[in-house]
Parts: C-alpha cells; sequence; structure tokens
C-alpha cells in the first residue's frame, strides 16, 4: 500500500525532530572542539522542500538557538574553541537558509514566468482573431445604433414620421447583414490561412509543449504520465500550430482537474500510430463531459467556465482540420475525459 503524502510529510518531520534532537545530544555530550552543531545545515537543506519560507525561517532560529544552548550545556574542553566553533555553526545556519530562500524566490519567479508563457501562446492565437473581430465588427454596430436612435425619435415625433422611421429601419437591416457577412469573411479567412506544413518529430514536440507546462502542473499536484510510441514516424503539419493545440488540451486539462481534490489529479499523455495516422490522447482525471455538453464542446464561444472565452476547442478544430486531421473528444477510462487528435505522418513524396 502506498502511504499518502500527508502520512509521508508527518513522517519526514518526526525524522526531522529526532536528528535534530540526536544533533542537540550529540553537540552537547562532546567537548567544545567538536562542532556538531554544522549539521544543522544539512537539516535545513533536506527539509527546504518540504517547509515554506517562514517554517524554513523558523527551523534555522531553533537550530541557532540549539547550538547557543548546547554551548552553555557542554561540561568540557576549550571556551574558546567552542565559541568559535558556535559562531562557524551559526554562520553556517545562517548562510545556508539565505541561499534556499534566494533559490526558491528565484524558483518561484521562473516557474510563474513559465505559467505565464503558456497562457500566452493561447492567447496569442486567439488575440489576432478577435482584434480583427472586434474591429471590423464595430463600424456597423455603431451604425446600427445611430439609426436605432434616429428611428426612435421619428416614431415618438406627433404624428410620427414613418417614411423616415422606415428608411432608418432599412439602414439597420443592411447594417446587420453587413455585420454577419464581416463575420462570415474573418471565419472563412481564419480556415483559409494555410499552415506551413512540414516534417518533425512528432513526440519530441509534445514533450517541448510538456516541459513548458511541467511547473505549472507540479504548482497544482498534478501526476504527470507520459506514454510516447517509439519510433513513429514523423509528423507532417505545421509544428507550432500542433504545439499550440496541445498546449491548449492540456490547460483545459488542468482546468477540469482543479476541483478534484489532491492527490487524484492524473494527466496521462500517450502518442502512437493508429490506421496510418499519427495520434495525441491528452486523459485527464477531471469529472469528465456531462451529458448535453458533448455535442457543444467544439462550437465557438461556447463555454462552462466562469472566466472562459470558449473558442481554445473551436480554434484547436479549425488547425487541425487545416493540418488535415481529426480531433475528438471521449470518456476517459473510469473518470475524466479524453482529448485526442490524428495528424497525417509524412509520406513519400513530402520528403525533399
Ligand atoms: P474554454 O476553455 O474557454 O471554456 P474551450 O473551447 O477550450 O473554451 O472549452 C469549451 C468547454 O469544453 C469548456 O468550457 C468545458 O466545459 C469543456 N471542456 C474542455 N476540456 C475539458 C476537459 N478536459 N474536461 C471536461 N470538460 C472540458
Amino acid at each position: 500500500m502506498q502511504a499518502s503524502p500527508r502520512t509521508l510529510f508527518i513522517l519526514k518531520m518526526t525524522l526531522m525532530v529526532i536528528v535534530m534532537a540526536l544533533l542537540f545530544v550529540l553537540d552537547t555530550v562532546t567537548s567544545y572542539e567538536v562542532a556538531a552543531a554544522v549539521f544543522y545545515a544539512v537539516v535545513i537543506l533536506t527539509a527546504a522542500r518540504m517547509l515554506g519560507r517562514r517554517a524554513l525561517i523558523g527551523l534555522a532560529a531553533v537550530s541557532i538557538a540549539m547550538t547557543g544552548l548546547s554551548l552553555a550545556f557542554t561540561p568540557h574542553g576549550n571556551l574558546q574553541s567552542g565559541l568559535i566553533n558556535m559562531g562557524i555553526s551559526m554562520a553556517a545556519i545562517i548562510t545556508t537558509t539565505y541561499l534556499i530562500l534566494k533559490m526558491e524566490a528565484a524558483r518561484a519567479a521562473a516557474q510563474a514566468a513559465q505559467a505565464q508563457l503558456l497562457r500566452l501562446a493561447r492567447i496569442q492565437s486567439l488575440e489576432g482573431l478577435t482584434t480583427s473581430i472586434a474591429h471590423e465588427v464595430n463600424q456597423p454596430l455603431a451604425a446600427i445604433v445611430t439609426s436605432g436612435h434616429a428611428c426612435q425619435r421619428w416614431l415618438a415625433q406627433d404624428p410620427p414620421n414613418l417614411d423616415k422611421a422606415r428608411l432608418a429601419l432599412d439602414r439597420i437591416l443592411s447594417d446587420a447583414g453587413r455585420a454577419s457577412q464581416i463575420i462570415a469573411r474573418v471565419h472563412s479567412l481564419a480556415r483559409g490561412q494555410p499552415p506551413q506544413r512540414g516534417e518533425f518529430p512528432f513526440n519530441e514536440a509534445i514533450l517541448e509543449v510538456l516541459a513548458l507546462s511541467g511547473a505549472e502542473m507540479a504548482r497544482q499536484g498534478i501526476e504527470l504520465s507520459t506514454e510516447l510510441a517509439p519510433g513513429l514516424p514523423t509528423a507532417f503539419a505545421d509544428r507550432v500550430q500542433i504545439q499550440q493545440v496541445t498546449g491548449n488540451l492540456v490547460l483545459n486539462a488542468i482546468e477540469a482537474m482543479a476541483g478534484v481534490a489532491e492527490p487524484g489529479r492524473r494527466l496521462h499523455i500517450s502518442t502512437e500510430l493508429r490506421a496510418h495516422e499519427i495520434v495525441l490522447s491528452v486523459q485527464d482525471s477531471g469529472p469528465g463531459v456531462a451529458a448535453g455538453v458533448q455535442e457543444h464542446l467544439f462550437d465557438a464561444f461556447w463555454t462552462t467556465k466562469k472566466d472562459g472565452i470558449g473558442v481554445g476547442l473551436s480554434i484547436s478544430r479549425t488547425i487541425i482540420e487545416a493540418n488535415g486531421g481529426r480531433i475528438w473528444s471521449e470518456p476517459g477510462l473510469g473518470r475524466g475525459a479524453v482529448f485526442r487528435f490524428s495528424i497525417p505522418p509524412t509520406s513519400q513524396e513530402q520528403r525533399p
């Protein structure tokens, strides 16, 4: 049976207290010349991964106090050497703690930067699309509002000026038609943009995405497992676009598991060759896709999240189809959801 993380934590803390107590006894019963207290620094170094900033400072303070107490209780030896050794031990404890805190701060900053990068990769693909939609559609919308106000005024007159009101309504209808034409055009533009397809090693590209999201997964206590088929043929697609889609599926999986208690957040990524197609599967242990949701998953602007935009999967589908593949979702084995996409391998003719 595997011990739970909580039990492991308690065990490790107990062990730490025992080691500290042994060090204290050793430092006290040996003569002044033996600087056993230096080993408190080793305990601090070992405990650094388990403890937060404050607890670590607390542990350093306790170690310093115990070093001082040992000196006071040590019955024999040369007091001058004892004082020097105490100084060295305390300096070692303080320096170790300071360095650990510095390193932890740098690690946290790097983690935050990685998480930000992952989000940016997703937003970047949306940004171009949303900016052009907003820019183009704003004009007819503003014209509709102006004509709407004019129409209200013509109708409020006594007697109402029906001819002018009708003209304003005509303008509203034609502007609304223009707005929907623009949306259709933007949509076809987004679809029509040819991907920069080329040959690339699929597993390697997936591992790059996972490296980028690794810190975020660790922060959220997600256990990642991979099963990347060895000897896959090279893929023929737009590498960056495929990585964007993979990153999006991984982010969705991470978000889906936010409500699952730790441990129990598991992400399984696998690649395989199925019917001459390269297939990536992203399986999570979240709540899965609820009944009635499945048919909307890939619809644009369809989301169940409070802060969601609902375009991630729709853009992913556009990208995968433009790269000659397919994307779909299935219920996970046990619990959770599996999202898969396929892309073609490089054929003989596509090789340079
Ligand atoms: P968003 O993430 O902004 O909601 P998406 O298009 O990426 O937009 O996802 C649409 C919806 O699909 C989500 O709101 C969610 O309900 C559902 N979904 C996506 N991925 C998962 C998943 N791994 N598990 C369960 N539901 C999911």
